[in-house]
């Protein structure tokens, strides 16, 4: 026999399925990356119809089968309305949460990841942070809640602390200079851009987004972080390929 389980959670995505009924991806706090049907959420009186769109974070009451989870009701707490008005910040979002969902996994606690896409989400909303800090910020935090941050504390040959730093991909980290010296892939990184990551990597959730950066430390984090993201995450992301073309 199923039983009834109530998670707090964010829909990352939602495909009609059969006539009237929506499959939900939602991240949920203790169990992770879910599917569940929400049946009838196609339908114009549905109580799901509001609740069952990318963005919709609240507490969701879910039956649990044998093979998958089904919505019996949802209490929706914020639905990102206003990302709807924001075009580019709609786009940046829709990216946040593809990027959760490639890193959660079921039955994984997704309670860190939660949060972090929920702050993230709302500082695309707050127009003193420009979107790509924004970017920049969800992914390095996102890769380091993750294991997969790169060693920006110390040489990652000689674990010598002292700059200037070169970063290398090969190595995922920095190099100092003698030890760049023997490594050919390693390109220079500034002062600035290097303690900035050392800041996302370090902070709370809560502090990750009280800070800004010269346009040339965005331009040198952004650079960055491309190319390691592409070395990192080995899946093609639909919707960074339509933010990128909006550049
Ligand atoms: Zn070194």
């Amino acid at each position: 026999m199923g039983e009834t389980v109530i998670e707090t959670g964010m829909v990352l995505s939602a495909t009609p399925v059969g006539e009237y009924d929506k499959r939900l991806v939602i991240l949920t706090r203790e169990r992770g990356r879910i599917a569940a049907f929400a049946r009838g959420a196609r339908r114009l009186n549905s109580p799901f119809m509001a609740g069952s769109r990318p963005f919709s974070f609240g507490s969701f009451e879910l039956y649990e089968g044998r093979n998958s989870y089904t919505v019996s009701s949802m209490s929706i707490s914020n639905y990102f309305t206003e990302l709807s008005d924001d075009f580019m910040g709609a786009l940046y979002g829709f990216y946040f949460l593809e990027l959760a969902d490639y890193y959660t996994r079921e039955n994984v606690d997704g309670s860190r990841m939660l949060k972090l896409l929920y702050q993230s989400l709302r500082a695309l909303l707050n127009c003193h942070i420009p979107d790509r800090l924004v970017k920049i910020i969800y992914e390095l935090k996102t890769m380091s809640v993750n294991g997969e941050a790169p060693q920006v504390f110390s040489c990652t040959c000689c674990r010598g602390e002292e700059g200037p730093w070169k970063f290398s991909m090969a190595r995922r980290g920095l190099l100092c200079e003698e030890c760049a010296k023997k490594q050919k892939d390693g390109f220079r990184v500034s002062e600035a851009a290097v303690y900035t990551m050392q800041y996302i990597i370090s902070s709370t959730v809560e502090k990750l987004y009280t800070f800004n950066v010269s346009d040339a430390v965005l331009r040198e984090l952004d650079e960055m972080m491309e190319l390691f993201c592409r070395v990192t995450i080995d899946k093609k992301m639909k919707s960074l390929e339509i933010l990128k073309s909006m550049y």
